[in-house]
């Protein structure tokens, strides 16, 4: 068996064109969504991913405001510019690109932002909002991940699901959004004693780790769903996933490459949240 490849730069091209039509139908009622990204500090990756967030909102008709402030911006200036941004109506969602420096508290940021403007869908109330089935934002990149579910017409009822990775911006909204669709999940992590007994049982693999190869082709059940959420570097420098792909493509039914997989689903989700920021109004 080879797998089907999930193709996550086709689909977010769908999707993104859906994000542009119903902004169009937005700007005729007066109202344009509007994305603030805040960048404190030089980390290079960060700088790339910013870019692309308001690269992506352009190309989709909504409005971006990219500010970037020096590396010993103080927590304060932060949190004020913040409150600022909760106030001003041409604004619907609002990120702040993490890692923040050291000095800045990282969960005070992310609960100063708006639950109404958080659609990167962090905030506590958003996770509160998830676990217990109610509206509210949920995080870009597990939500890409059912996205992909969903384009396959995956049905998750019934279904094993393995998550690799408790991060709170992954691996356990991950999880949520899985048992939310009828699926029997369980959790991994860096305390799990035997990986591959857990794997070998799942219908549905998502790893979100950061590890090569953290999952190799004799711990997936014939025919499973494997999603990688992974972002490494492979020996030559080039991106990578946590999944063996080679290997793991003979066994499973469907795969998401890296790159070309998860990632590109992250922004588009991103675009939907604040699109439907907007519309919430
Ligand atoms: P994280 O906060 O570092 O969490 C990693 C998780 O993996 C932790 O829960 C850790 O367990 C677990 N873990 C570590 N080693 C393990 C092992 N050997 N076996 C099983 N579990 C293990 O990372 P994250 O923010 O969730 O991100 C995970 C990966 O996804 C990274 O590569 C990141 O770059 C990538 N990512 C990609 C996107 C995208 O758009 N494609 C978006 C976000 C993140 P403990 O909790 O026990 O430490």
């Amino acid at each position: 068996m080879t797998a089907q490849r999930i193709d996550g730069n086709a689909l977010s091209q769908k999707l993104r064109a859906e994000v542009t039509s119903r902004t169009q139908v937005l700007k005729a009622k007066g109202i344009t969504p509007g994305l603030a990204v805040i960048l404190v500090g030089e980390n290079p990756a960060s700088q790339v991913y910013v870019r692309n967030k308001v690269k992506a909102c352009q190309d989709s008709g909504l409005h971006s405001l990219l500010e970037k402030y020096a590396e010993d911006m103080t927590e304060k200036a932060l949190l004020d510019r913040i409150e600022s941004l909760n106030q001003d109506p041409s604004i619907h969602g609002i990120l702040v690109q993490l890692p923040l420096p050291k000095h800045i508290d990282s969960q005070k940021v992310i609960e100063a932002i708006s639950p109404h403007k958080d659609v990167d869908g962090f905030h506590i109330a958003s996770a509160g909002a998830l676990m217990t089935g109610m509206p509210g934002f949920w995080p870009c990149t597990p939500y890409g991940c059912m996205k992909m579910l969903e384009n396959i017409g995956y049905d998750l009822k019934g279904k094993h699901a393995v998550v690799i990775g408790r991060s709170n911006i992954v691996g356990k909204p991950m999880a949520m959004m899985l048992l939310q669709k009828n699926a029997t999940v369980t959790i991994c992590h860096s305390a799990t004693p035997d990986l591959k007994a857990m794997t070998l049982q799942a219908d549905v693999i998502v790893a979100a780790v950061g590890k090569r190869n953290v999952l190799t082709a004799d711990m997936v059940k014939p025919g499973a769903v494997v999603l990688d959420v992974g972002m490494n570097r492979n020996d030559e420098g080039k991106l990578c996933g946590d999944v063996d792909f080679d290997g793991v493509e003979k066994v499973a039914s469907y795969i998401t490459p890296v790159p070309g997989g998860v990632g590109p689903m992250t922004i588009t989700m991103l675009l939907v949240n604040t699109l439907e920021a907007a519309e919430r109004l």
